[in-house]
């Protein structure tokens, strides 16, 4: 019985600053050692780009790896990782992949994919300099529905704009875990707006001190939030600790 998850961002959250590296290994051996707690990680990466970033930090790695902003699932084998074929098919279900490649020929002005990127039942996009990605979300809706693409429009960190399966993201991914490992009180961590639905999902939710969220995303998430003093590994730790989890 796993009595708590902890659900964690990568990016500006999980993965060290400079100079913060022994945080994390202090972090993930208390993690470790504490029982009964499962650790996953939600990124807006790809699995090589998530595998590469926790490789550089000495990271010892999660029990699960949500990447893509919650349109994958990975669960460590002896040899690397392996998706979750259940909730593949879940997102799978959700996501018309013909209708995004006719989307992605085709797009709007100021929006390219995401450069070096292959997305996984999504579309990573991001705005050109110059442009705003909450303006252009307008006709890159317009586009999705001309496609006849059902799907969500996340603008995050001031130019990524990622097309997702309606009702997936880091959310959907914390409750496919929550009915997996039940019973389980779930904190989550997180900076920015793809992490909203991950704190949504969470009984708990730790914000990071240098974080991108606006105060009108807090407001909504005030019952369950707790503001992190101190950045990233640290802050994370010391919050555990506090609450008693570690
Ligand atoms: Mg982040």
């Amino acid at each position: 019985m796993t009595s708590l998850l902890l659900v964690s961002d990568l990016d500006g959250t999980w993965l060290p600053g400079p100079g913060e590296a022994s945080a994390l290994a202090v972090l993930e051996a208390a993690v470790a050692s504490a029982p009964d707690l499962h650790l996953a990680f939600a990124t807006g990466r790809t699995l090589p780009a998530a595998l590469e970033g926790l490789a550089a930090a000495g990271s010892r790695g999660p029990q699960t790896l949500v990447t893509d902003v919650g349109c994958a699932l990975y669960l460590p084998t002896a040899d690397g990782w392996r998706e979750d074929p259940a909730y593949a098919a879940s997102v799978e279900a959700r996501w018309d992949g013909k209708a995004a490649a006719r989307v992605l020929a085709s797009l709007p002005e100021g929006i390219l994919s995401q450069p070096g990127v292959t997305a996984r039942r999504r579309l990573a996009l991001q705005v050109q300099p110059g442009f705003d990605p909450g303006e252009r979300a307008a006709p890159l809706g317009a586009l999705l529905a001309a496609h006849g693409l059902a799907a969500r429009i996340l603008p995050s960190h001031g130019f990524y704009l990622d097309v997702l399966p309606v009702g997936v993201d880091k959310g959907f991914a914390v409750r496919y875990l929550q009915n997996k490992l039940r019973p389980c009180h779930v904190i989550s961590c997180g900076d920015s707006e793809n992490d909203l639905d991950l704190f949504r999902a969470a009984d708990i939710a730790l914000l990071m001190p240098q974080h991108h969220l606006e105060d009108g995303h807090l407001d909504e998430l005030a019952p369950t939030l707790i503001r992190c003093t101190e950045p990233g590994p640290r802050g994370i730790l010391a919050e555990l600790r506090r609450l008693g989890h570690l």
